[in-house]
């Protein structure tokens, strides 16, 4: 019988030689588990997700040999001791009731090493080193090498395998002529450029027999220049299916491409109505991914005949219980995944352990436990911001009686802040979904509350969560009717003329600026427009989606200077892979950025700055509005009455350290803080 609430997702998929139990796939993510080798931990992992009711998780890339590997070192299945390793995972998620395919990833010249191979000797921009160019007996290494990480991966008990086509890796390398440059069999025509996906999975086929799942993730969009057209999507997508692919995943842009594609200002659902476009095309199931992150919102594309199957990866980190939650008509009760990637994919370019923003238990599950407790206490959480909401929510969940103070009217904190920029309208969800929370783990939440030293001596732990206020930057001339603080200028409460310049270009300044540059809909809310601003064409018309004229965003709303005192590149220290997505989004936006400043003064003219440690070059920034986002501040009043009245308190968040604070650090500290409590 079809599920009530969601009818289409949670339908079985029959495969013929397998079913599967709901139309969710946990999309393949490099978390850095694999390459820890503790086993056991990787296991546990991928087993809480089966356990909370995804049909099929997809593993991170396993290179099929160390010249394909994403960097020298990384995690594969290279010998049968290998193989004994992925058993141990195969094994615990079975046991949890669900279904793993690993994906073999080869990455061609996307793999940051000095050995790495592709079709022609072309260097990504992305990579510092150049492939060397593939000879026939190299190329038919390389097959026989992913043909064999697919039968290794059956032993292992694995139910099948990806074999990754998209994202601009080896196989996508192939099928492309700005990456393929050969004249022999395998370059030149399009039959030609495709032979190599072609045969990889005609011969995984052969060797793997009939009841293994082959899923193949083409790329159905490059978003490059001289990327496919439809027409040659399609006939890739016949010749994959008639080589024997089980089911067909979707790919969204090369690694290079320089539109956004799973970023949070991307819209929802944003691109499944590239896999619509193939849908009816071939006859085995096909699967959408990129931004959808509710279950409203893949219930939606499935039925609207999108895909037959959605792929999420980041909202498996954010809550392991995604499918079982959805189910049990508690979607509201989903940790959401806010796309920010600043827990995720930025770890993963830093070489570190991948967690989670919202939910730091992610690939930390055998270390960060969230006990019951023994004897429960009282425990007093002072600021509902990022870091006293975990701190509660965890508490609360362990057993213990915890009370709720902010002095605002309602709860978040600077997440009230960031929910308020074009782009970041994920923040509106978290917060909700902290409100859900509170009230259904029994937190007692009082609004509009300070509590003073006398009201907090009663409790068994206090906790110290009131933030941070904004650094006064002691600019001559700040006080005039023209310069305002962020806060008040996100709050509506200021009155921000057309020239603005923006003191300060740290995460709230480049936000500041998105936010006074933008006027009417969000593009993130409106996906035409969206697509429009980043220059996202129709692959039928336009080879590989770019379209011919380019990105055209909406004229800027207001004249922005954004400034800042270091002399290095503004923005610099945003996210690693979203920082590029900030500044770009400004310059379109005619945003000058200027470094290595000095504030002078401010007046009626505008902001008088120099330039350089001799403070030279005097020069006016002729502006009506000035905005000061000059960093943060600890709040530490109400703590340090503590320790003066000799109650003892824990300080986190923003209280604590206020440089460079941001949702992650101050989630994590009170998510940590209350597991130990
Ligand atoms: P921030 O990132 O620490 O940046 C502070 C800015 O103020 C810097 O540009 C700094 O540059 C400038 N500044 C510092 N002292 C100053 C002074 N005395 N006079 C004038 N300028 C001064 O802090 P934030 O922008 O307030 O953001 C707070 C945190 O929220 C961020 O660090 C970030 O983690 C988080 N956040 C993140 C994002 C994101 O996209 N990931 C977005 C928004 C907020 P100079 O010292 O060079 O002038
Ligand atoms: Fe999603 Fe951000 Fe968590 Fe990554 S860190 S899974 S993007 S919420």
């Amino acid at each position: 019988m079809a599920h009530a609430l969601y009818p289409h997702l949670l339908a079985p998929l029959d495969l013929g030689f397998t079913t599967l139990k709901n139309r969710v796939l946990m999309g393949s993510m490099h978390t850095g588990l694999e390459e820890t080798k503790d086993w056991p931990r990787v296991a546990t992992f991928y087993a809480e997700r089966a356990q909370g009711g995804v049909a099929l998780i997809v593993t991170g890339g396993m290179a099929p040999n160390p010249e394909g590997g994403v960097f020298p070192g990384a995690a594969g299945l290279f010998s049968d001791h290998d193989i004994a390793n992925h058993r141990t995972v195969t094994d615990a998620v079975h046991d949890a009731g669900g279904k793993i395919a690993m994906q073999i990833l080869h990455a061609g010249r996307y793999a940051y090493s000095p050995d790495c191979v592709g079709p022609s000797p072309i260097k990504s921009p992305i990579s510092p080193f150049p492939p060397k160019e593939l000879d026939e007996d190299g190329i038919e290494k390389q097959i026989a090498d992913i043909v064999t990480a697919a039968t290794r991966a059956r032993e292992a008990g694995y139910d099948g395998v990806e074999i990754m086509g998209s994202e601009g890796y080896f196989l996508n390398q192939f099928l492309v002529t700005h990456t393929n440059k050969r004249t022999d069999r395998w370059g030149g025509s399009y039959e030609n450029r495709m032979r190599l996906p072609v045969e990889v999975v005609r011969r995984a086929r052969e060797a793997v027999g009939d009841d293994f799942i082959i899923i193949y993730r083409l790329s159905m969009i490059d978003l490059i220049p001289e990327g496919s057209t439809f027409d040659e999507v399609v006939t890739l997508a016949r010749a994959v299916e008639a080589a024997g692919a089980t089911i067909i995943n979707t790919g969204i842009g090369w690694h290079e491409a320089r539109i956004p594609t799973i970023a949070t200002s991307v819209p929802r659902k944003g691109f499944a109505w590239v896999t619509k476009k193939l849908m009816g095309q071939v006859g085995i199931p096909l699967i959408t991914s990129n931004r959808i992150n509710m279950p409203d919102v893949a219930e939606d594309v499935l039925a609207t005949g999108c895909a037959d199957m959605v792929s999420m990866a980041r909202p498996f980190l954010a809550d392991a219980d995604f499918v079982a939650k959805a189910a049990a008509g508690k979607a509201d009760q989903i940790t959401p995944c806010i796309a920010c990637n600043q827990a995720c994919l930025d770890h993963t370019f830093s070489g570190k352990m991948t967690s989670c923003l919202v939910n730091p238990r992610a690939c930390h599950e055998t270390e960060l436990r969230y006990d019951p407790v023994a004897v429960p206490r009282r425990i007093a959480v002072v600021g509902a911001g990022a870091a006293g909401l975990a701190a509660a929510m965890v508490a609360a969940e362990r057993g213990h009686h915890v009370v709720l103070f902010d002095k605002a009217a309602q709860i978040g904190g600077q997440l009230n802040m960031a929910k308020e920029i074009p782009g970041k309208e994920e923040f509106k969800g978290l917060v909700r979904w902290f409100e859900t929370s509170v009230a259904t783990r029994g937190i007692d939440l009082r609004l509009g509350v300070a509590p003073t030293v006398d009201d907090l001596t009663g409790f068994d732990e206090v906790i110290v969560a009131t933030g941070v206020k904004p650094r006064d930057p002691g600019i001559p001339g700040q006080d005039g009717p023209n310069v305002f603080n962020y806060i008040e200028v996100l709050a509506g409460k200021a009155m921000v003329g057309p020239r603005v310049a923006v003191v300060g270009a740290g995460g709230i300044g480049f936000d500041v600026a998105e936010y006074l540059v933008h006027q009417g809909e969000s593009p993130t809310e409106v996906p035409e427009l969206w697509r429009r601003e980043w220059g996202v064409g129709d692959p039928s018309v336009n080879r590989g989606g770019l379209a011919p004229e380019g990105p055209r965003p909406a004229a800027p709303a207001r004249q922005v200077t954004l400034l800042q005192r270091k002399n290095e590149k503004p923005g610099k220290r945003l996210g690693k892979t979203t920082g590029w997505i900030h500044r770009a989004s400004l310059q379109m936006k005619g945003v000058t950025m200027m470094a290595g400043v000095n504030y002078e003064r401010i007046d009626a003219d505008g902001l008088h700055i120099s330039h350089g440690a001799a403070r030279e070059n005097p020069t006016l920034i002729a502006c009506d509005t000035v905005v000061l986002c000059a960093g943060q501040m600890v709040e530490r009043t109400l703590a340090d009455e503590l320790t003066a009245a000799g109650v003892a308190c824990h300080v986190i968040g923003g209280a604590d350290v206020a440089t460079e604070l941001d949702a992650k650090r101050a989630i994590d500290q009170g998510s940590r803080l209350a597991a130990a409590l």
